[in-house]
């Protein structure tokens, strides 16, 4: 196992625009790093550099203390999981997990083999297996056997690059689980690359967001969700998505499309000399006051809300309540659109409430 530090690393295709523009990311032995960001942000483009199945145009990439720069992929021994699991039909389960200890010939006895991708199958619970081909394993059996090669090379990282992305939602549940819990297990060093924030929520130590190529910012998934640095980090983790409000200051009060909030010494300070602000507030963190008792009532910020379309989920309920603003907000906000790619403004509100509430279509809350 090893650590993996990438410093100021810079990918162009061609003459190209860079792919991706001096990233620079620590990773710790054994540590489990996700890069997420949304399509063509340059995070295959990034793992395929560290596999070295692309050139890196400028910048170092270290595995363990050596730079790995020159290095033929192979003597990286790294093990890279596909998403289309590259097995091969022919072979047995057995035989395609044994398959990478066989390439180096006569480096291990057929004892060793044995023992080796024994470990595997029970690691991933594929003994009763062994003997099948892979057209007779389900989807996510298949994934198994692809992950069981890339265990019994014993490689000092495992990189993965958007391995579930073929498997319905219900499976990609499970394997998600399964592939946390042998990396914990195992303890490998792993790079998992997925344009999906669940997966990227839920699997990683931490998660790296990637956007045109620009690291935006690594951090725990916690530390994302509660500290994101940017709109774009803010409105790119959370489902639904972070609310964006715009506010406009006049005087002492900050004026949201639905009610107006003092301002604090502290809002104050943030806000500067700024008259057009945005307030990103989580669906979550809005309730029905009618739910609410009155204590909890008086520390909120309460207002009236006509509710346009309601969904109900069995565990929440989200409401979808349109605002309006004016010109000049309407035109700031299209401008951050444009920047954010279209990731960010809307001028409707999703709350997400207790099943509980009796909140439903066309309804004022
Ligand atoms: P996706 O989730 O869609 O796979 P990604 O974040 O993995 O996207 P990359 O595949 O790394 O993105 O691509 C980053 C950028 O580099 C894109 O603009 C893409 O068009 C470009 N790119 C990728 N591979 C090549 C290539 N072989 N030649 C030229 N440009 C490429």
């Amino acid at each position: 196992m090893a650590a993996i530090t990438l410093k100021d690393i810079v990918k162009k295709y061609g003459d190209g625009f860079p792919a991706v523009k001096g990233v620079s990311l620590d990773i710790a032995d054994g540590e489990f790093v996700i890069l997420v960001g949304p399509s063509g942000c340059g995070k295959s483009t990034l793992l395929r550099m560290i596999v070295g199945l692309e050139d890196i145009t400028s910048g170092e990439l270290k595995i363990g203390d050596e730079v790995v720069n020159d290095k033929a992929p192979r003597e990286r021994h790294l093990a890279m999981v596909f998403q289309n699991y590259a097995l091969y039909p022919h072979l047995t389960v057995f035989e395609n997990i044994a398959f990478p200890l066989r390439l180096q010939k006569g480096v291990f006895t057929e004892e060793q083999i044995r023992e080796k991708v024994e470990f595997a199958a029970n690691t991933l619970e594929l003994q009763e297996h062994l003997q099948r081909k892979p057209a007779n394993l389900s989807g996510g059996q298949r994934q198994r056997v692809a992950m069981g090669r890339a265990i019994v090379r014993e490689a000092n990282a495992f990189l993965f690059d958007e391995p579930l992305s073929n498997l319905d939602a219900k499976l990609r549940g499970q394997m998600r689980t399964e592939i946390a819990r042998m990396q914990r297990r195992l303890g490998t060093t792993t790079v998992y690359v997925t344009h999906d924030q669940t997966e990227a929520m839920t699997l990683g130590d931490r998660v790296a967001v990637l956007r045109k190529g620009e690291l935006q910012q690594v951090a725990s998934p916690r530390g994302l969700y509660e500290q994101p640095v940017n709109l774009f980090v803010a409105g790119f983790i959370g489902s639904p998505p972070m609310n964006f409000l715009p506010g406009e200051v006049e005087g002492d009060v900050l004026k949201l499309p639905f009610v107006d909030v003092p301002l604090s010494d502290d809002l104050r300070s943030r806000i500067g000399d700024r008259r057009i602000v945005i307030v990103g507030i989580r669906p979550e963190h809005f309730s029905d006051a009618a739910l609410l008792e009155d204590a909890k009532k008086e520390a909120g910020v309460a207002f009236d809300a006509e509710v346009d379309v309601t969904e109900w989920l069995g565990s929440e309920l989200y409401a979808y309540v349109p605002f309006e603003t004016s010109q000049e907000v309407a035109g700031k906000l299209e401008e951050l659109d444009r920047d954010l790619d279209g990731e960010g403004m809307r001028t409707q509100l999703v709350v997400a409430l207790d099943t509980e509430s009796r909140v439903r279509d066309g309804d004022s809350a």
